[in-house]
């Protein structure tokens, strides 16, 4: 029996398990971190071509699945399995990432394999096909939002293809995709803090439809730079200069007309929290 609330969808096509782990190019040498093993059918694959696999699993039920499959084998020795929550628990150092993913955990996962100081070289991932499109979308596309703008600063996305509902068992309500991400390292990868990007970010898809000065001008958001400047300037060992915290206080909204002719095309789907992307916009899967 699947818990379709914790996305147990399991891949029942056997020609598209093969897909997911070929198109991960793994080498003998590899580490491979498996998120949402479930009963194995990706597992299995990846064992056969990598020296190590490290499978993070919610469910005990299906950590002890994948653990007697393998059991006996000789590839039980190359397995670790870790009982826990993806986002919760710290990945181990792995060279690429592979998941069947929880619709739950979508964006919180694609962040936290974006964020990490040595990301792998490269992770094939399912997702729904909303979510899938969304880290592809481009300036002007609806689907634009701060995601796509993280995942295509950080790194280099390919779709690899389609998946239909058909091909899961429970069947979930949407269609897949399976891409792959390749994060940016050494000097492709852009030399700024992923925590002050993404903090900017927040403020730009802060509100649907506003242009990015009317987000700037808002009193919150004022308040919130004016406070990182104090702690800056304190950390910083910086006088504060109460000239520029003082036109701060107060500018507050401006109004319509001042804000047309800046628009900018944005899409505020994900707005202030991580999580926000994942349970928007018909991505529901659950039965
Ligand atoms: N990999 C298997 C396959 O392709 O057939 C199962 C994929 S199923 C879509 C997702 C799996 O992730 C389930 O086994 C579920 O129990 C597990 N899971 C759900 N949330 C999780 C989380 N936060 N951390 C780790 N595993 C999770």
């Amino acid at each position: 029996k699947f818990n379709t609330n914790v996305g147990q969808h399991i891949l029942k096509n056997p020609g598209i398990a093969d897909a997911i782990v070929d198109k991960a190019f793994l080498k003998p040498t590899d580490t491979v971190l498996e998120i949402g093993p479930g009963t194995g059918n990706i597992s299995v694959r990846i064992l056969e071509k990598a020296k190590k696999l490290v499978a993070v699993e919610l469910d005990p039920r299906m950590a002890s699945e994948i653990t007697k499959r393998v059991m006996g084998t000789p590839n039980q020795k190359k397995l670790e399995v870790l009982l826990g929550d993806a986002i919760k628990l710290d990945f181990p150092p792995h060279d690429v990432c592979i998941s069947n993913t929880p619709y739950q955990i979508s964006s919180p996962l694609v962040f936290k394999l974006l964020s990490m100081p040595n990301p792998p070289r490269c992770c094939v991932l399912m997702f729904q096909r909303e979510f899938a499109l969304r880290l592809t979308a481009r300036p002007g596309d609806p689907l634009y939002n701060r995601l796509s703008v993280n995942a295509q600063f950080f790194s280099k996305i390919t779709h690899i293809m389609k998946v239909g509902k058909q091909n899961f068992r429970p069947p979930p309500q949407v269609e897949s995709s399976v891409v792959r991400i390749e994060p940016k390292v050494g000097r492709d990868r852009p030399a700024v803090s992923w925590a002050e990007f993404d903090g900017l970010l927040r403020i730009v898809f802060s509100r649907k439809n506003k242009t990015v000065r009317a987000s700037f001008g808002t009193k919150e958001v004022l308040a919130l730079i004016e406070r990182n400047y104090r702690t800056w300037c304190a950390l910083n060992n910086v006088v504060v200069d109460e000239t520029i915290v003082e036109h701060g206080e107060g500018e507050g909204e401006m109004d319509e007309e001042e804000e047309e002719g800046m628009d900018v095309d944005m899409d505020d789907d994900d707005d202030d929290n991580n999580t926000a992307a994942v349970g928007e916009g018909g991505m529901e899967i659950d039965g």
